[in-house]
Formats: structure tokens, C-alpha cells, sequence
């Protein structure tokens, strides 16, 4: 057993515990390490009985003298348990409320070390809900009690006291493995506290100044190596094969013809991204950049320029979407303004007719509604342009929208099916460019940092549940008058599109167009419809079949259809901002006046920081913003279901610090070799979790 052992291998608590601990991120030895406390409890003040004052936080140790179960009728109080301690100098009431189990340990007899809040009643002194902990005669510290305690970001059955004594056996256990790496100028150039005492420190501080110090090192050590593994991935990038620079000036009057078909005129960023990528595609080493703008900011156009750049010189583009709704919607759209141009668009999903490639003739129809040819010059799809199958003659440009959604082995099969292709990523997920530029290092990036003109700002609400019902009346109300169209958004009720979450969609459908809108057209829309059926569902919405349509949350990422002006978000509290903002971004992408409706049935949502925010905040950098000061660093605006950003020591917020590991880690790597520890602990960093690419 050593630090790297998964915990399934521990002891019999630790392999029944896995399986939760698992939703703490924490799978090896080492990972309980690095579950850091998200605050301290001071009880190191340690009293005798006697002195101590209402009011007053403080650990006591004495003698258990008796401890009874009482039993009440009450609802959410079953039971009371009421315990006597006392020392030399006193004794003093202990309370505990529904934890029957308490007097099988808490014997009489037995020595504690109890700390909590003196509480004064007319009984005398007590302490309710106290921490407490037996203390055995060869046990030197307590580890609850007595000190400054650490706090941990808990889940169902693992609770902070279950945490600190795993934690404390595993340095106990495992001190001698825990070994410094950064050089020694590094540690006395920055006055850090060695690698073993920051680990200690933060979770069993002698002073909140020490923990302090110790999370500060911890933090850089963690910016460092991602830092120094990016720099290696950016060394590593560099290094490949040269490719055939793409001619792009010869071009630039196609592109103009391209640019001046389209229905509106690009914005500047845009503009600016697309030149910095057809920079790129000019020379002869392949692109690696990431596109990033906000939703609606107008992404795909931009790609699709580059394809037909791409096409023009001969090559083949492929491009790569989360979901198969999006896959059509992009087919569409890159049909429609690339095929005039003689470019073969393809799509492939993961549908069963879905076999565009080797499927000949008659069936290939039964895909799309367009002419299928059979080497396409762009080929869009799900992750079903992966398989064997797909082989290209000459791919020579990746794109892959929504690139949070996939994993970097996806990103490496795709370009492995060219020679050292270009590759464009997409992110509507708001990475603060002083953190993208830092953390990044291995990429270029591109912002679409406005909005496309004449965009206006969507107005959003909170309807609480006494405006329910006006709220469906303004609803009704907006699409007889401006002929408006509406999303109605079921939560998912388990954690993905599970059945249950279904079932609760198909109810609101019959319930809203029996009860409610029997006078209007509602369509529903989940992930479990067949693929053909989506896209009717999706089209017919689009030729305005339906007035409503409700689905699941399906709708998140990318659909567009300017017509849908208004956005209503049912049981809105239980979803996160940038959920939350993804969704309204499926409104306003056309001229009219556009609203987002967020319902609550919940008293509690309707002071909710988060969903005020979003009345306010029409930005997804300022959403996130929001999210970091609400919901602190490491849990930064969706980042969470993205699995990126998942800092355990470090905050994005601190730009500071972020930019001195940059430095440091700059000016050692070319020398990485020479430090045989450092190096060791870089090959650990997956950057998977981290960066995009
Ligand atoms: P996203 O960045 O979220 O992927 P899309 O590429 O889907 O955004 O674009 C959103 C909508 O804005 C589409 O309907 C698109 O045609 C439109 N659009 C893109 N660029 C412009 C522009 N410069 N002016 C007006 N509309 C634009
Ligand atoms: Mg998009």
C-alpha cells in the first residue's frame, strides 16, 4: 500500500466508502490529501469546566458521568441525548439531537475532549450539538477537538469528523512517502514552507497564519505543474511534422464572395478571428486554437469560413458536435451557405441510417433532405465521425464546437484520421483571458468579445409561484400579439435525461396543453426521441407548427431559431448559471425583443443570489464572475459538469500568484530535465482535466 493506491484497496471502511468518495474526486491515498478543508473550526482554546462563559467557543476535557436517550413524540426531533461531563473543577450539560447511537461509545466512564459554544439557560451552562471525541491513554492529540479543526467539502455519508481520521492515519501511515520536488532556490527565492509541513499544515494548522502559508505554496505548486505540463505539450506541438502551408491570399476575393452572401455583416471580432486563424492555416506547421465567445456570438459562421478556405485548397474539413440536434443544425446552416460555393457537405451521427460514408446511391437519401455526394468536402457530425470507419482522403482541418464536451483522446482519433491537421476548438464556457493566456500556454486564442449588431439585451425574470399564473396569461398573450414562439424547459429530475425525467416532460406537455394553452399548438422535445424524430419536432418548430415547445434540457447547447423570443425555465432554481445562461441563449438571436422567464415553486430561490444575478447579468464572463464570488473558486461557472477548471488548491481569481508560477515555470523548463523530482511530478499532471487541448 503507498500513497497511489486506489482506495478501493484500503481498509474494509475505505473499500464500502469508494464509491461516495469517488464523487469527492478522491480515488487514491494521495487524493484524500489533497481534499483540502474549505474552512477551519476554532476550538483550540482549551478550558477547565469551571472558567468557562456563556458565549464562549471552547474544547473542555473531563469525564463522561452519565448519558441518557430520551425519547419524544416530535416530528423532526425523535429523540434527545443528554450527557454530564465534568473535570476537577466542574461539570457541565452535553445535548445531541436524533443520535440514539451516541451512548454505545459515549459510556460513562470514558475520558472526551468536547468542544463547542457555551450555551447559558436557566439550567445552567450546556453546550448543544457538541464535537467530541473519546480520548485514549496512548493518544497524544486530539484530532476533532482541541485545536483548529479542519472543515471538508462533504457528500451523503461522508462527513468531515469520517474525513479528518482517514486523513490523519494516512500521514500517519504514509509521512515517509511524502517527499519534496521543487528546487531548493525555489523554495528560499519564495520563502515557502517545505512540501510535507504545507500538506500538514493545511489540514492540522498550528495557527490560521500557518494554513495560510501552507495553502499558498500548495497553490503554487499546482499552478506550476500544470503550467510546466503545458509547456511541454506546447514543446510537443511544435515538434510535429511540417505541413503544406494552405494558400490563403490568392483566395482572399472567394472569401470576400463568401463574406458578401451571407445575410449579415460579421462583426469585427469575428472578423479578427478569422484572420488570425486563416493566418494560421498559411503556415506550415498545423493550428492549435481555441475559438472562444459567448453564446450566440457566432462561432459556426467563423468555422465555416475556414472550411471553405480549407476546401479551396483541396483539403477536407470535419466537423465535430456534442449532439446530434446540433449536428443537423449545423449541417443546415453550413449546407445552405457552403454548397452555392460547390462545396459536398456531409453529415454523420450516430443514428443507424447514419452510415454516410460507405452507404451508396437510394438509401443515403433517407438521411438528410439534401443530395448526399459521396466524398464529402465537409463531413459534420457527433462523436460518430470517430469510428474505424470514417477514413478521409486528405482531411487537412478539424473543428470541434462545444469542445468541453469531449475528451482529449476524442480530439487526438480525429485528427489521427489526417496527417497533422489544423485543429479549431469552440467554447462558449468563459475562460477570464488572463487565466486562458496563463493557464493555456499551448494555445492560441481567438474572443468573439461582442455581440452580433442589433442584438438586444434579453430581458429576464423570476416569476415566483403567486405570478405563475399571470405569467402563463403574458406568455399566451405575447405569442397572439407578435407572433412570438416559446421554450418551456423541464428540469431533468435525476442527474441525466433518465426516464423518471422524461416522464415528468411528457406530464407538463399534457398538462400545459390540456389546462393551460388548450387554444395554442405544443410540441415536446427530449433526448430519447429517435433522431428523425427530433429533427421533425426541431423542424416543425422552426416552420412554426408549434407555438410552444417543452422539452428537457436537451435544448442547452447551440439550437437556433430566431423566431423563439421567449424562454421560460420551469424549477429554475436547480439549475446552475451556466446552465441557466446557455439556455437563454437559445432566445434572441433575431431582431425581436426577447425575454427569459425563470419560474420557482421555491420560497427560498426567490432571494437567491444566482438567479437574481441573472435578471441583472447579461455577460457569461459577468455570470462567472458572479459564480466565483457566490460559489468560490474550483466550483467556477459550469465548469463542474465540464470536468475542466478543477483546481483543488488554487483559485483563477488570483492572478497574481498565477502569473508568478508562469514566470518560475517559464524560466525553469528548459532545464526540466536536470530535475529529476520536478520532472516525476509533471508526468503525473493530466492536463485533460484542465485545459482544452
Ligand atoms: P454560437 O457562438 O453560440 O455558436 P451561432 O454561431 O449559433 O452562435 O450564431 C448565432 C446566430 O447568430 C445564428 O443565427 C447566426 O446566423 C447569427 N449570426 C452570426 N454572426 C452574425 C452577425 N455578425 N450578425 C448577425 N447575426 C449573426
Ligand atoms: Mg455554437
Amino acid at each position: 500500500m503507498n500513497l497511489q493506491s486506489p482506495v478501493s484497496m484500503g481498509g474494509r471502511s475505505l473499500k464500502m466508502y469508494a464509491s461516495r468518495l469517488e464523487k469527492l474526486g478522491i480515488n487514491t491515498l494521495e487524493d484524500f490529501l489533497f481534499h483540502l478543508p474549505s474552512r477551519y473550526e476554532d476550538y483550540s482554546i482549551i478550558s477547565t469546566i469551571g472558567e468557562v462563559q456563556a458565549g464562549e467557543t471552547v474544547t473542555i476535557q473531563g469525564k463522561i458521568t452519565e448519558i441518557k436517550n430520551q425519547y419524544l413524540r416530535g416530528r423532526r426531533i425523535k429523540t434527545i441525548q443528554k450527557a454530564i461531563v465534568a473535570d476537577e473543577t466542574g461539570q457541565i450539560e452535553l445535548v445531541w439531537f436524533n443520535q440514539p447511537f451516541l451512548i454505545k461509545s459515549l459510556i460513562e466512564g470514558s475520558r472526551v475532549s468536547v468542544s463547542g459554544k457555551i450555551e447559558l439557560s436557566k439550567k445552567g451552562l450546556s453546550i448543544s450539538g457538541p464535537v467530541y471525541e473519546i480520548l485514549y491513554d496512548n493518544q497524544s492529540n486530539p484530532i476533532h477537538t482541541g485545536r483548529l479543526i479542519p472543515v471538508y467539502p462533504e457528500t451523503k455519508g461522508i462527513s468531515s469528523k469520517w474525513l479528518r481520521r482517514q486523513i490523519h492515519n494516512i500521514f500517519d501511515q504514509h509521512e515517509v512517502e511524502i517527499r519534496e520536488y521543487l528546487p531548493d532556490d525555489l523554495i528560499q527565492k519564495n520563502s515557502f514552507l517545505d512540501y510535507k509541513t504545507s500538506l500538514k499544515e493545511i489540514h492540522f494548522p498550528s495557527f490560521l497564519e500557518t494554513a495560510a502559508k501552507a495553502r499558498e505554496r500548495l497553490s503554487f505548486d499546482e499552478l506550476f505543474l500544470i503550467q510546466l505540463a503545458a509547456n511541454r505539450r506546447r514543446n510537443a506541438w511544435k515538434e510535429q511534422n511540417l505541413i503544406t502551408p494552405f494558400r490563403v491570399s490568392e483566395y482572399r476575393n472567394n472569401v470576400e464572395k463568401l463574406v458578401s452572401s451571407l445575410p449579415f455583416k460579421l462583426t469585427d471580432s469575428q472578423q479578427k478571428a478569422i484572420n488570425d486563424i486563416l493566418s494560421d492555416l498559411g503556415k506550415n506547421k498545423p493550428m492549435n486554437r481555441l475559438l472562444q465567445g459567448d453564446v450566440g456570438s457566432g462561432k459556426t459562421v467563423v468555422g465555416a469560413i475556414a472550411m471553405y478556405v480549407t476546401f479551396i485548397n483541396g483539403f477536407q474539413s470535419v466537423f465535430m458536435t456534442p449532439t446530434e440536434i446540433l449536428a443537423q443544425q449545423h449541417y443546415q446552416t453550413i449546407y445552405k451557405l457552403l454548397s452555392p460555393f460547390g462545396v459536398k457537405v456531409e453529415i454523420r451521427t450516430g443514428s443507424k441510417k447514419g452510415k454516410a460514408l460507405s452507404v451508396k446511391g437510394k438509401e443515403r437519401k433517407t438521411l438528410t433532405p439534401y443530395p448526399l455526394p459521396l466524398t464529402p468536402d465537409i463531413l459534420i457530425g457527433t462523436h460518430a465521425v470517430l469510428s474505424e470507419k470514417i477514413k478521409f482522403k486528405k482531411l487537412g482541418f478539424v473543428v470541434i464546437d462545444e469542445q468541453q464536451r469531449f475528451g482529449v483522446a476524442q480530439r487526438g482519433i480525429i485528427r489521427g484520421k489526417g496527417e497533422n491537421p489544423h485543429l479549431l476548438t469552440m467554447t462558449a464556457t468563459p475562460i477570464p483571458r488572463t487565466v486562458a493566456l496563463t493557464m493555456y500556454g499551448d494555445l492560441d486564442l481567438s474572443y468573439l468579445s461582442e455581440m452580433p449588431m442589433g442584438r438586444k439585451i434579453i430581458k429576464t425574470w423570476l416569476v415566483p409561484p403567486e405570478k405563475r399564473n399571470p405569467g402563463y396569461e403574458w406568455i399566451r398573450k405575447q405569442i397572439k400579439e407578435t407572433d412570438s414562439q416559446v421554450f418551456i424547459i423541464c428540469p431533468f429530475i435525476e442527474e441525466s435525461e433518465s426516464m423518471q425525467t422524461i416522464k415528468a416532460a411528457k406530464g407538463e406537455y399534457e398538462r400545459l396543453s390540456r389546462d393551460i394553452f388548450p387554444d395554442l399548438k405544443l410540441g415536446l422535445l427530449h433526448g430519447k426521441l429517435k433522431s428523425k424524430e427530433k429533427d421533425e419536432v426541431l423542424s416543425k418548430f422552426r416552420e412554426k407548427e408549434f407555438d410552444i415547445l417543452v422539452a428537457t434540457p436537451v435544448v442547452e447547447v447551440g439550437i437556433d431559431i430566431p423566431n423563439a423570443t421567449i424562454m421560460m425555465i420551469e424549477a429554475s432554481e436547480r439549475f446552475g448559471l451556466a446552465q441557466l445562461h446557455q439556455l437563454r441563449g437559445r432566445v434572441g438571436r433575431g431582431d425581436k425583443q426577447s425575454y427569459c422567464l425563470l419560474f420557482t415553486d421555491s420560497e427560498f430561490a426567490q432571494n437567491s443570489k444566482r438567479l437574481k444575478g441573472m435578471e441583472t447579468l447579461n455577460s457569461g464572463a459577468e455570470l462567472a464572475e458572479l459564480d466565483l464570488r457566490l460559489r468560490g473558486p474550483g466550483n467556477m461557472y459550469g465548469t463542474a459538469q465540464h470536468g475542466i477548471f478543477k483546481l483543488k488548491a488554487a483559485s483563477f481569481g488570483d492572478t497574481n500568484l498565477i502569473q508568478r508560477a508562469k514566470n518560475e515555470a517559464d524560466r525553469i523548463f528548459p532545464n526540466l530535465d536536470k530535475y529529476v523530482k520536478l520532472q516525476e511530478k509533471v508526468d503525473t499532471i493530466t492536463l485533460e482535466k484542465i485545459s482544452p487541448d
